[in-house]
């Protein structure tokens, strides 16, 4: 009986994986056909300051409509982008259309050179051999304000090759561009790479910031995390604030901005520009 319910278990499993790699084939197809057809668009969530609510910046997070299954997470499909290899082609069309952004607003009035676009840079596209080279091309491709790029990675772009990655971002940030640390404090050595990584944001994960009002410890963990942001001189924003308590807790701790619904969510780049005319 064992042994059959053993079978059972391995055929269940099996058909399990083999569902899984289907649907990562057909997705992977469709997101091809995405590219193509220019289904993905760029929304923008602003970065407000915690103490004068006004807007210092903006994050671009890639949005996809499939043509029949509409608006699919980028939580379900930056995975399979990432396995297929299909970030690299679509990471450098956000960079392009993010530079296209910044050239718009600039040229509308509506920029403040002392805010930032930040953009997310997966550990496959910034390995790439010509990143530099596409970066210092999409750059000077457009009339954008010096300093307006910024670059959200996360450890998994460091990881590999602290060394190579250090050169890379010495390069970028000679271009200009900045660097923020995503997922802050989700990862395993974080704190190593603060020493050694020339990043001037610090971003502490939704999942810290979620229940700070009501959880004693995670209030303990983001105290702690602002607070060494702010002594090793960083930038720290917040993920994920949706209510005035959460705020409340974040301004008492120094934190200096945040990102969240209690301003507002990721939203098309017209919507996106009533929040800079403000
Ligand atoms: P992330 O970079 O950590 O982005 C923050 C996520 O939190 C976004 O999810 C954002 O919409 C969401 N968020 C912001 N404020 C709130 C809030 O108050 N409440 C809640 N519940 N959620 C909030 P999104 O847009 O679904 O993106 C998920 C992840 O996908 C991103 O996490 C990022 O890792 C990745 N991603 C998105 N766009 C890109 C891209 O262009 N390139 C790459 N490589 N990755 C991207
Ligand atoms: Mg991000
Ligand atoms: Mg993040
Ligand atoms: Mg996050």
């Amino acid at each position: 009986q064992v042994k059959e319910r053993g079978r059972d278990a391995i055929e269940f499993f099996n058909t399990d994986m083999a569902d899984k790699v289907s649907q990562q084939l057909l997705m992977e197809g469709d997101l091809h056909r995405a590219l193509e057809e220019q289904q993905f668009e760029l929304y923008y969530q602003p970065k407000i300051d915690c103490l004068t609510k006004a807007v210092v910046g903006a994050e671009a997070l890639l949005r996809w409509q499939h043509p029949v299954k509409g608006f699919i997470s980028p939580v379900d499909f930056i995975p399979v982008l990432e396995t297929s290899g299909l970030i690299v082609d679509v990471g450098a069309w956000v960079l392009i259309e993010a530079c296209k952004a910044l050239e718009l607003w600039q040229s509308k009035g509506l920029w403040r050179n002392d805010m930032r676009l930040s953009i997310n840079i997966s550990p496959r596209q910034f390995r790439r051999k010509t990143f530099v080279q596409d970066v210092s091309e999409a750059l000077s491709a457009r009339h954008i304000p010096d300093n307006s790029l910024d670059m959200e990675i996360t450890e998994g772009v460091v990881i590999q090759n602290v060394d190579e990655t250090i050169s890379t971002m010495a390069q970028l940030s000679d271009m200009g561009v900045s660097f923020s640390l995503d997922d802050f404090g989700t990862g395993y050595s974080s704190i190593s790479y603060l020493k050694s990584l020339p990043v001037s944001t610090l971003k502490i994960d939704r999942s810290f910031v979620r229940d700070i009002v009501e959880d004693q410890n995670d209030r303990v963990l983001v105290e702690t995390i602002v607070t060494m942001g702010c002594l090793l001189g960083m930038n720290v924003v917040a993920e994920g604030v949706e209510d005035e308590e959460q705020l409340r807790l974040l301004k008492k701790y120094g934190c200096h901005s945040y990102q969240g619904y209690l301003t507002s969510p990721a939203v098309p780049i017209a919507q996106f520009e009533g929040f800079l005319t403000r």
